[in-house]
């Protein structure tokens, strides 16, 4: 027992060390803009749940906090800034211009109407889910993958979630990012 003790103990930093090692840029801009892009879907669902106070986004809002929580956690381990902290957490404050503007635009459209701010949802979880597979591809880091699997399961889980409660009141969404073929998919799919 002891000596497994001594053995993990020993192993555990050098684990650590090999995660923590040789990020490319590509890697690190997108540790940087996969935090923000999580923020992103806080900060919209934050002031849907306001305007329209229904479920999808009081419960939705809560797992992008966790998102964002785990986006943190690896800038920490590789020692990157976070975009985030630098502009002090302020909702619909940005450092990267592209999020910028989507924030902008999504607020715009999801304040119409109840059926907007949905379709504002699921257009938040087909670009998150479009955005973590192209930074997937950049990386091999096992630890960063993980975290993007888990972050796209929570979107796919989203996406499906909106887009019930838009066809409940009678609306198809169609796909604006991802192909109708890779929609349809995730729609049929179910990774509870
Ligand atoms: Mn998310
Ligand atoms: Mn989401």
């Amino acid at each position: 027992m002891k000596s497994t003790i001594l053995l993990l103990s020993l192993l555990l930093p050098l684990a650590v060390f090999a995660q923590g090692t040789a990020l490319s840029q590509a890697e690190k801009n997108a540790l940087a803009y996969m935090r923000e892009e999580e923020k992103l879907a806080r900060d919209v669902y934050d002031s849907m749940f306001r305007k329209w106070d229904v479920n999808p986004f009081g419960n939705i809002r809560q797992s992008e906090r966790v998102h964002m929580e785990r986006m943190k956690n690896l800038l920490d381990t590789y020692g990157l800034a976070d975009p985030v902290t630098a502009n002090k957490d302020l909702a619909g404050k940005f450092s990267d211009p592209v999020l910028q503007k989507y924030y902008d635009e999504l607020i715009r459209l999801g304040t119409l109407s109840l059926a907007d701010a949905l379709k504002a949802g699921a257009r938040i979880e087909e670009l998150d889910i479009a955005d973590l597979e192209e930074r997937m591809a950049l990386t091999n880091h096992p630890d960063i993958i993980a975290q993007f699997n888990y972050l796209k399961m929570g979107s796919e889980n989203h996406l499906r979630a909106f887009t019930r409660r838009l066809r409940t009141n009678g609306i198809i969404y169609v796909p604006v990012i991802l192909t109708k073929k890779k929609f349809d998919e995730i729609i049929a799919g179910d990774n509870h």
